[in-house]
């Protein structure tokens, strides 16, 4: 049996090794991108040194030979999902959410408002980022909306001391801009309270541990009982967190403001403001409008409401929820088909999710497909080579990943990352 999975982040890379390990099954793993590991690479925060290390972990399913790496080739484009169903006994679905969301109000279309998704991939190195330097040296009062760990890896990267950042494999071109960059406060905005955040405990602690920089919340915004608003630790644990920081005296020139209970209506970034509704609990714990309305100073908004999946050409899609709609990671409407991850489940869960989602995925698709030899991949080598795509394959991401190190080590430190696609590909050529 050979089987392709569609997505080398998480869950692609954790089915192709219980396939591999558990029933010897031979896997090709498809990326869009030259390189492996999806947001391991591009969506963990560089200074977050060991949970990026998970890459290392990820990278020895490779080393397996029934795992090939098949890097720059773009499912939809370069090959279609009938191409992978003639070729393959069976296709595993794991290409993540990578689509912003909108908040839908007026002003939101300002070059200066900007989603998260897309800031992540610039500090991160993706090759299609959009290269922010320009903005960050013109805003002083950054607003980022939203009040999950996303939203707290973005403001920590922007208040951050470059010093603190120069040990990451942060691009070279990024940390140049982070040092030129003009920004001295960064407004967290949410309209819930800090009860309903979804920030984990040690994601928030770090906020109130880089120096030079002052955190404020005020105290109007924590419940005075914690024990009577939630009964989760982690809450417990957030309110703690953020009630030492409101006994804190401000001194440092940078800060963190927590704005709870104020939901975006609308931006006048021209003027500099980000315009809230003031938000409330009634009697029913329900959230509603006060009718004060607050300019929250900001020349620059950074939305981060959440990733979204996308649909692909040939591929069943449900538009309300934006996963591939399956049963039991098995794809419905579609034969030999199978999803996991992200793409599945929709954008939520840590790493380690995706491991026992994978392992339960492969052991459905095995489950029903039995031990069938029916299919060869040979051919779709020839394919794509008459298509004449560079394909990177293990081998030229151990070039990419010699280069990176080598890069990083002239400057001190363990990696750099390359950013440039063109670069990334001649790398792993070997050219
Ligand atoms: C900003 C951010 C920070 C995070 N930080 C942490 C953290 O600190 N700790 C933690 O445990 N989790 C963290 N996570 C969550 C974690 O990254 C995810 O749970 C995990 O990456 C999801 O895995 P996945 O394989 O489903 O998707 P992804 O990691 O997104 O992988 C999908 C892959 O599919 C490829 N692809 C997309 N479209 C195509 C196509 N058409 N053809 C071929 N390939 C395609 C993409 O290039 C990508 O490599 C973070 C997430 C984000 C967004």
């Amino acid at each position: 049996m050979s089987v392709a999975v569609i997505g080398a982040g998480p869950s692609g890379i954790y089915s192709a090794e219980h396939l591999a390990m558990e029933y010897k099954v031979a896997v090709d793993v498809y990326d869009a991108l030259p390189v492996p590991f999806g947001l391991v690479r591009y969506g963990v925060a560089p200074d977050h040194f060991s949970i990026r290390s998970v890459r290392d972990k990820l990278a020895q399913t490779f080393e397996n030979p029934l795992v090939r790496f098949r890097g720059n080739v773009t499912i939809g484009q370069d090959l279609s999902v009938e191409e992978l169903q003639e070729h393959y006994d069976a296709v595993i679905y794991t290409y993540g959410a990578s689509l912003d969301r909108e908040l839908g109000i007026p002003g939101e279309g300002h070059p200066m408002s900007i989603a998260a998704t897309a800031f992540v991939r610039w500090y991160t190195g993706h090759p299609e980022a959009t290269d922010f330097g320009d903005l960050i040296s013109r805003a002083s009062d950054v607003a980022v909306i939203g009040l999950g760990n996303v939203a707290v890896d973005v403001t920590r990267i922007l208040v951050k001391p470059v010093s603190e950042l120069e040990q990451t494999d942060i691009p070279l071109h990024v940390l140049d801009a982070l040092s030129r960059s003009a920004v001295r406060r960064v407004h967290v905005v949410g309209r819930r309270g800090p009860q309903h955040a979804t920030f984990t405990t040690k994601e928030l602690k770090e906020l109130g541990e880089i120096p030079g920089v002052d955190v404020i919340v005020d105290s109007k915004d924590l419940p005075t009982d914690f024990a009577q608003v939630t009964d989760s630790k982690i809450v417990a644990r957030n309110l703690d967190v953020m009630a030492q920081w409101v006994k804190r005296e401000a001194h440092s020139d940078k800060s963190i403001h927590f704005h709870f209970y104020s939901a975006p209506k609308s931006m006048d970034l021209e003027r500099g403001v980000l315009i809230v509704d003031t938000m409330t609990l009634d009697d029913h714990d329900r959230l509603v409008a006060t009718g004060e309305v607050r300019e929250i100073p900001s020349q620059m908004v950074v939305r981060s409401i959440g990733y979204r999946g996308e649909g692909l050409p040939g591929l069943p899609f449900d538009h309300n929820t934006n996963v591939i709609p399956s049963t039991d990671s098995t794809i419905i409407g579609l034969e030999n088909s199978y999803v996991a991850g992200w793409i599945k489940r929709g954008p939520s869960g840590i790493i380690g999710t995706n491991k026992k989602d994978a392992v339960s995925c492969v052991n459905t698709l095995v489950a029903s497909r039995g031990e069938s030899f029916t299919t060869s991949p040979n051919a779709i080598d020839q394919l794509l080579a008459d298509r004449n795509i560079e394909v990177i394959d293990f081998a030229g991401w151990k070039r990419i990943d010699a280069r990176e190190k080598e890069l990083g080590n002239s400057r001190g430190k363990e990696r750099t990352t390359i950013h440039d696609r063109g670069e990334l590909i001649r790398i792993g050529q070997g050219l």
